[in-house]
């Protein structure tokens, strides 16, 4: 009956909140649109109101009078409301994975036509985003994620551990290195010795690799499914802006996660080396505690993983605890 509308009446797209499907409906006034509206999209009269999908204005006979027609027009039932399209982002959001899958063929297409920079990379932000396939785990999952990995790596659990490895391989790497830097012969044979007892620690707890492994329960940076969260600049207790990634999700995020650092909230170079090259140095004042120093160069004691944004390159004047640095019980030789 819709259909045959007279000159009086107004055309509008009407669409019920959270769907995409619009239905043409004439109507004179708004009770009679509420009346065809709630039987075209099967939802209770009583309670209902109509309001603009742009930006949720209710609608009043008055402003239906004035409006353009072909308005896009939301119908809301008792208690629902819409603040414009807006409103949708949410309600995109919460959407179960059945609905993801439309949105990231929607979100390409739109891609493909769109001219704008800013609409561009705003799309291509969320498509990186929904584009998740982080519940995969084996490489025949999900071949993409494992493009230019060596094939000794099967899970991506496996890869990402041997990322967290590499990162503390190469803090051992500099605390080697530092030793030709070392002046007295004694000192540096000293030096030596604690690296090598740090190499055999690192050995043992596989070089913190579990920082990484989200199969890990404990000592894990990430949640299961491998979201990692910022954990603020070393001067912060949080990140106000919330960084996350999820390495595990898709090639591109495995690849950005790069850019995260795992950073010595006391300086590793600056400080700790220093301080127990120093330390080394007065060994009247007893044993030193190089368990101490192992904790703050490659454990979570001292590491915090952070965004790019959050990693602060000034001077973090951070001392070590001087009632840590030799052992409690001097021993003498
Ligand atoms: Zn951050
Ligand atoms: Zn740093």
């Amino acid at each position: 009956m819709f259909r045959l509308f007279n000159k009086k009446n107004k055309l509008v797209k009407l669409r019920r909140r959270g769907e995409s499907t619009k239905y043409g409906v004439a109507a004179a006034n708004v009770k009679e649109l509420l009346s065809k509206g709630c039987s075209i999209l099967k939802v209770p009269l009583k309670g209902s109101r109509v309001c603009l999908y742009e930006d949720g204005t209710e609608v009043g006979d008055d402003y239906f009078r004035r409006l353009p027609d072909n308005v896009e027009l939301v119908l809301l039932t008792e208690g629902q409301c819409w603040d414009g399209f807006a409103s949708d982002i949410s309600l995109l959001l919460g959407s179960t994975n059945r609905h993801y899958d439309l949105l990231i063929k929607s979100a390409k297409s739109l891609l493909t036509d769109e001219q704008s920079q800013k609409k561009r990379k705003i799309l291509s932000d969320l498509l990186q985003n929904l584009e998740d396939n982080s519940e995969s785990e084996k490489r025949e999952e999900d071949s993409d994620w494992f493009q230019g990995i060596d094939p000794r790596f099967k899970t991506k659990s496996d890869y990402m551990k041997y990322n967290c490895e590499s990162r503390v391989r190469g803090y051992l790497k500099e605390v080697d290195g530092y030793t030709p830097n070392i002046q007295s012969p004694r000192v540096r044979t000293e030096y030596k010795k604690v690296v090598t007892n740090m190499l055999e620690k690192l050995k043992v707890t596989k070089y913190n690799g579990c920082y990484f492994d989200r199969r890990q329960e404990s000592d894990c940076m990430c949640s299961r499914e491998g979201w990692f969260s910022c954990q603020g600049a070393f001067d912060q207790d949080s990140c106000s802006s919330l960084h996350s990634i999820n390495p595990y999700g898709n090639r591109e995020s495995r690849i950005l996660f790069s850019t995260w650092n795992l950073d010595h909230v006391i300086e590793k170079k600056r400080t700790i080396i220093p301080t127990l090259v120093d330390a080394l140095g007065h060994r009247s004042h007893g044993e030193i505690n190089w368990e101490y120093f192992y904790r703050l160069l490659f454990t979570r004691e001292n590491l915090k993983l952070v965004h790019i944004v959050c990693h602060k390159k000034t001077v973090h004047d951070l001392a070590c605890d001087s009632g840590k640095i030799y052992k409690k019980v001097k021993k003498r030789k």
